[in-house]
């Protein structure tokens, strides 16, 4: 493996630059502001997104949202959320609240979500692809006479036909009032809804707030004591001491998940669902292991897993990391 290395000062000046990305997004048309420009833009366009974010999901008629898009998600129109507008000064009155996509030529009026089947667009009625069809308003087919309008009969994950989900934007105060989960605020452009580390997983897998069967907040809320999991404890006591603390500790390493003081909300999310994976594979492995030892094959593959995440973590709390667990062990 090739090794990057950076001249001295060279690693914060990569921090900085994708912390200027974050916060800036497609908003300076591809030519780097200048340190005064990027204050005034800071200035300006923080406040109204702390104050005015958007939330972008794709939900199934069951209510569930199937995917919270982030900002590199694709949109009908083939680019990405980050390309749409989202920063509003005053947010629109009208629902559903459209938004635009801003690369030149585009005829997308409205962010529109589609899922891939794998990693190929899927199909309309009129059996050519997503993206054979126009992004103008009608979403009428490029390549036959006879499409009415984009419609795909491709069957999500949660059971319900893609067309029968929507693309929802909705406020803070809109989620809130749906008990659907806003996250923290953070001053990073086009985050869409993506709240939390959980937000990148399917939503039938994620079994949070905005999936069927999930935890209360006051369950997720409640305070951790001295009966609950040490993974817990760990967690918790992360939140009350300075993070030097547990570096010099060497406590990180044992528990991966906790953030580190000097990353982002991106970085985090993505390094915990990258956790998630690598532990689900760990699972199936030590699963298919002790098949193998008992010579055939046993019932619930639920209670197998709640039993082998004993054995290896202790009895845990099962409010909290049952749910979390749960998702990694049912796909
Ligand atoms: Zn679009
Ligand atoms: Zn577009
Ligand atoms: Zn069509
Ligand atoms: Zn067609
Ligand atoms: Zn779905």
């Amino acid at each position: 493996m090739e090794r990057l290395t950076l001249p001295p000062g060279g690693a914060a000046a990569v921090d900085e630059y994708l912390e200027y990305r974050r916060i800036v997004g497609e908003d300076d048309g591809g030519k780097q502001f200048t340190p005064e420009e990027y204050e005034e833009y800071k200035r300006k366009v923080i406040p109204i997104r702390l104050l005015n974010r958007l939330f972008v999901s794709w939900r199934s008629p069951t209510g569930v949202d199937c995917k919270l898009v982030g900002p590199e998600t694709l949109c009908f129109c083939t680019h990405r959320y980050k390309q749409h507008k989202t920063d509003f000064e005053v947010i629109p009155q009208r629902r559903p609240i459209s938004l635009p996509c801003r690369v030149p030529g585009c005829l997308c009026r409205a962010y529109l979500y589609v899922p891939l089947s794998g990693a190929q667009p899927i199909r309309c009625r009129c059996k050519h692809l997503a993206d054979q069809h126009s992004a103008a308003p009608g979403l009428v087919c490029n390549a036959c006479s006879k499409c009415s309008g984009f419609h795909s009969c491709f069957t999500c994950a949660c059971g319900q036909p893609a067309h029968a989900h929507d693309t929802v934007v909705e406020t803070k105060q809109e989620r809130l009032a749906q008990g659907k989960p806003v996250g923290r605020d953070v001053p990073y452009a086009a985050m869409g809804g993506l709240t939390g580390f959980s937000s990148l997983a399917e939503g039938y897998l994620r079994l949070d707030d905005s999936g069927i069967g999930a935890p209360s907040v006051e369950v997720l809320d409640a305070s951790v004591t001295a009966t609950d999991h040490p993974f817990l404890r760990a967690f918790q006591a992360s939140s009350n001491s300075p993070p030097e603390t547990l570096r010099d500790g060497g406590t990180s390493s044992q528990v991966p998940s906790l953030r580190k003081p000097e990353e982002d909300d991106m970085a985090f999310f993505e390094r915990r669902y990258q956790e998630r994976v690598l532990l689900k594979s760990a699972l199936a492995l030590r699963e298919k292991e002790m098949e193998k030892r008992r010579g055939r094959r046993v019932g619930n593959m639920h209670i197998r897993t709640s039993h082998i995440l004993e054995m290896q973590l202790g009895p845990f709390n099962h409010q909290i990391l049952a749910s979390e667990f749960f998702s990694l062990t049912t796909k």
